[in-house]
């Protein structure tokens, strides 16, 4: 046997190995990647048919026996070009063009062509005239080019041409992340359909069929891009303008979790991530973002608040993180994606309002929510250590003679200023609020009854001796005082607390007003 020839065989038997072993892996991987995976796992199943039976074709040197090889070949050659645009069509998210119709229709040539193939031998369909040629150092199986032929070179243009054009799309509207994949396609894709260009117009070198050759390096191309790249994982996915033009980040993922795309925006919001991410592990690449990776590794859809620092910007930015599952057209789980949406102006407004909220209106100093609220919070861990608390409440003396003789906003002012007197002269722990109309109460934490007195009498001292001047009037003003302080055991409520306060202003209004009175607990 000439040198070419063992060389050209055993190249044939190498590839059907190499192609056996590939059919296997990608099959093994279409649950996770979908029907593209499933199709081309077949495809790549019928091109070692194919690869298998032309070696053992060449090998044979009696008609015979090349005529069982030729017809065990075209199990392969038949299904290769209908797979191969049914793995194009899911690859470049054109699936929904697949009908069970449409399916039937393409497989009505090649099922056709297998049958005329089978007749070689005896009927001869599809191999008119069928003889051993010899050209140069090879005899190769040749027979006389009939309608079969013909028409079969015309399905098998429009197809794999068709096929060429989804993958330049794809090629033309692919991310830039995913450039060098879709180039990597667009080239495996083309190899195969100039090989067998080339053979039917009669190029090749020999007579030799190129097309195993060329499908063998086509299918290594694929199946590298599956396993370096990931490419077939989650194919289907809307990767157009939409993605890079919104503001959220978006991750996508696959089951494994490693990252198969993302948006700018992504990269714009978390500094650690970069292009080069793309098929990495999702816990190496968003290790600085613990919140996040433990929501993904919980695998439950939900989100989840993160404060993000960042160079140049003093406040940290707050981020919510939603982990979402994809699904593919049949609801099988392909993947998942996570959107980061920047909430650092709606929580800034959020904490604004609370603030609002929390503050009476005119004075801007607590309300009597925030107080109640306040207060338990000390009260919780004064309990702890069985602190002392107190409780002052002041009630302004005559003032509805302030309105009526100065007027409505004069009042206002003069409860401004008040307030202003009290923040003043209190500590920093104690809570001020505005208990209603002209009635104030203060909660102060870790003091006993003669401090809290001491502090009331220097309030009521303050708030006296201030002169408030509204317009061309100037006057003054007294509170009353009481006074109430308890160990905080549980004994004594917040409630009671402040009942007992108020009892002691009562107290102080009924001693002629101006005053402190003290309201003893009756322990
Ligand atoms: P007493 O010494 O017995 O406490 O006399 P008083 O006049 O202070 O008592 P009273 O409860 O009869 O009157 C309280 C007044 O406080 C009536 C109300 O018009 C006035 N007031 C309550 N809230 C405001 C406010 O927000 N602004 C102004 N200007 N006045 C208010
Ligand atoms: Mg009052
Ligand atoms: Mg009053």
């Amino acid at each position: 046997m000439p040198v070419e020839k063992t060389l050209i065989i055993s190249t044939l038997f190498s590839a059907t190995i190499i192609l056996y072993v590939l059919t296997f892996a990608i099959w093994e991987r279409r649950s996770t990647s979908g029907r593209a995976a499933f199709y081309f796992s077949l495809g790549l199943a019928a091109t070692t048919i194919y690869t298998f039976g032309y070696g053992m074709e060449l090998s044979n040197t009696t008609l015979e026996g090349v005529e069982r090889w030729v017809r065990f070949e075209h199990f392969g050659i038949q299904m290769i070009t209908p797979l191969w645009v049914l793995f194009t069509l899911h690859f470049t998210g054109r699936e929904k063009l697949i009908t069970p119709v449409r399916t039937v229709i393409l497989f009505i040539w090649p099922v056709t062509m297998l049958y005329a193939t089978q007749t070689l031998g005896t009927l001869n369909l599809a191999h008119p005239d069928p003889h051993i040629d010899t050209v140069g150092p090879f005899s190769t199986f040749d027979y006389t080019r009939g309608v079969f032929l013909y028409i079969g070179a015309a399905y098998y243009n429009v197809c794999l041409f068709t096929c060429m054009v989804l993958f330049t799309i794809h090629l033309i509207r692919s991310a830039p992340a995913f450039r060098a994949q879709a180039w990597l396609f667009w080239i495996g894709s083309l190899i195969p359909f100039i090989a067998q260009l080339v053979y039917n117009l009669g190029l090749s070198p020999y007579n030799i069929d190129i097309t195993p050759f060329a499908l063998t390096i086509s299918g290594v191309i694929f199946s590298l891009g599956l396993f370096r790249f990931h490419m077939l994982d989650i194919l289907p996915l809307a990767r157009d303008v939409v993605f890079d033009s919104i503001k959220d980040g978006v991750i996508v993922l696959d089951l494994a979790n490693r990252i198969i795309d993302m948006n700018i925006s992504t990269q714009k919001m978390l500094p650690v991530v970069s292009k080069s991410i793309i098929g990495q592990p999702v816990d190496v690449v968003l290790a600085e973002y613990p919140a996040l990776l433990d929501l993904i590794n919980k695998g439950q859809s939900g989100s989840v608040e993160m404060d993000i620092k960042k160079q140049g910007i003093s406040s940290s930015l707050n981020y919510l993180g939603t982990l979402s599952t994809l699904r593919d057209a049949k609801n099988n789980r392909v993947g998942r994606i996570v959107t980061i949406h920047d909430n650092t102006q709606a929580r800034q407004l959020l904490i604004q309002l609370e603030e609002l909220a929390a503050r009476d209106s005119l004075t801007g100093i607590y309300n009597r929510r925030s107080f109640d609220q306040l207060a338990a919070q000390n009260i919780y861990t004064l309990r702890e250590t069985g602190g002392m608390m107190a409780v002052i409440m002041l009630d302004l003396d005559f003032f509805k003679r302030v309105n009526d003789t100065y007027s409505h906003s004069a009042g206002d002012l003069a409860l401004k200023m008040v307030s202003e007197t009290c923040r003043g002269l209190l500590r920093q722990g104690d809570i001020l609020s505005r208990y209603g109309g002209e009635e104030f109460v203060i909660f102060l934490p870790d003091t006993d009854e003669p401090a809290a007195a001491a502090i009331a009498e220097r309030l009521r001292e303050g708030i006296a001796r201030q002169e408030i001047t509204f317009e061309e009037h100037t006057f003054s003003l007294t509170a009353s005082f009481g006074v109430a302080s308890t160990v905080c055991n549980g004994l004594i409520s917040l409630d009671e607390l402040v009942h007992m306060a108020d009892q002691a202003v009562y107290q102080a209004k009924q001693q002629g007003r101006n005053r402190v009175c003290i309201c003893r607990s009756p322990d």
